[in-house]
């Protein structure tokens, strides 16, 4: 089980943006076997693992020896997006005599958690002939400097951050040259700098995942949102593959989650619905497969923080290394319902491993995430569950090391279940 958590902070480490989570998923995918489905070339139908890529975003299924139109999937869904800091289209900028860059913040971040940490910059260039190159500056460039405490001594009575002012990282002395950021990262990947029309570009922590505690059973890393879970999902795909019979086994990486999921990739977009309507085959056989199909909607969820018990439901709470957590809301911010959560439950008993719920406290509104997006677009009965981390939307979350198995292990039996 904690082998399966090392190799998910290799994971976390090779994948700093969207982009990088499914170049790296695809690494795995193609040394399994795995061929790649273009979305603009027909429908490869045959028995054997595919996957399709746009963008951030990342589907792969296996289809087994004799499995007819119609058959019915079971889909594992997941993001590849974490909250961060997003590099402007003109972001060379400074004051003071700094050199700094101009971001905008993504997602739900902590802002307070990016202060005062070594970042990298990593994302994608967009050249003028039409493609992209993947760029990762994985070493310290970037920091955005917290004010002194003798400057505000009234900061730790609560710290207040306006994202205009006071989130530009600096990274560097000097005055601010235009196309200086661009003239550094093209130099970084060979690419010539007046090639490069535009860019999608993050700043991420460089500082590696640790294991943490007197018994080392946490792992402290970024993007474990949700991350965990994409790694933990390809996993399960490549277990399913060799077990599954009269089921395709589906995984899913959106990107876009963490702003809403409204996008071309997002899970709000059509994309989900228009490969899953090839692969079942056609729009004939889809209603019938949809019908049989079930989606396993998987994000991490909040364990049970000791320094603020009073914000979770007392017998509807989670600890690390418990198991992957049940989420359960009636208001449909999570999608589960009863025979989806009888179908969880069946995969975790089938793997011998933990599960707990999560209910979020009556009073403290819960996140949602891409479970009943999917659920309203396609249908398709969705189970929302989880691994519980400390931390969330902070540059660096919490886990336990045992939790990446059970999810695994608790995921392929979700993906093989013929009932
Ligand atoms: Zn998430």
């Amino acid at each position: 089980m904690t082998d399966l958590a090392q190799d998910l902070a290799a994971f976390v480490t090779s994948a700093p943006s969207p982009y990088h989570a499914v170049a790296e998923g695809v690494r795995r995918l193609t040394a399994a076997g795995f061929t790649e489905q273009q979305e603009t070339s027909p429908w490869d139908g045959a028995p054997g693992g595919r996957y399709l890529v746009r963008d951030g975003t990342l589907l792969a299924w296996f289809v087994p020896e004799g499995a007819p139109a119609g058959t019915p999937m079971r889909i594992f869904a997941a993001h590849t997006d974490s909250p961060t800091l997003k590099v402007k289209p003109r972001p060379d900028v400074g004051s003071g005599g700094w050199r700094q860059v101009a971001v905008e913040v993504y997602g739900g971040a902590l802002w307070n958690s990016w202060l005062d940490r070594d970042l990298g910059l990593a994302g994608r260039l967009a050249l003028y002939d039409g493609s992209t190159v993947l760029v990762d500056v994985h070493r310290p460039l970037l920091r955005v400097p917290q004010l002194a405490i003798h400057l505000d001594r009234q900061v730790n009575q609560g710290l207040k951050l306006d994202a205009q002012e006071h989130l530009l990282p600096i990274w560097g002395l000097g005055a601010p040259v235009e196309g200086d950021l661009v003239e550094f990262l093209a130099g970084e990947v060979d690419v010539d700098p007046s090639e490069v029309a535009a860019h999608d570009l993050v700043v991420h922590d460089v500082a590696p995942p640790a294991r943490l505690g007197q018994d080392e059973e946490l792992l402290a890393a970024p993007r474990l949102d949700n991350l965990a879970s994409v790694h933990a999902g390809l996993g399960a795909l490549l277990a399913a593959a060799d077990d599954a019979a009269g089921v395709i086994p589906v995984f899913v990486g959106f990107d876009h989650e963490e702003i809403g999921s409204g996008s071309a990739t997002g899970a709000a977009g059509p994309l989900l619905e228009t490969v899953l309507t090839r692969l079942a085959g056609g729009f004939d056989a889809r209603g019938a497969a949809f019908a049989g199909s079930r989606c396993l909607s998987v994000d991490v969820t909040h364990a049970a923080h000791p320094n603020y018990l009073g914000h979770h439901d007392p017998t509807h709470r989670s600890v690390p290394n418990g198991g992957p957590a049940l989420k359960v809301n009636a208001n449909q911010r999570y999608a589960t319902d009863a025979p989806g959560a009888a179908a969880w439950q069946r995969a975790c008993r089938e793997a011998g491993v933990p599960t707990q719920l999560f209910v979020g406290r009556n009073t403290v509104p819960c996140g949602t995430t891409v479970g009943p997006i999917i659920a309203t677009r396609l249908g398709i009965r969705t189970v929302d569950v989880g691994i519980p981390v400390l931390s969330m939307h902070s540059a660096r979350e919490l886990c336990g090391v045992h939790d990446p198995g059970h999810l695994a292990a608790a995921a392929t039996a979700f993906l093989t279940d013929p009932l």
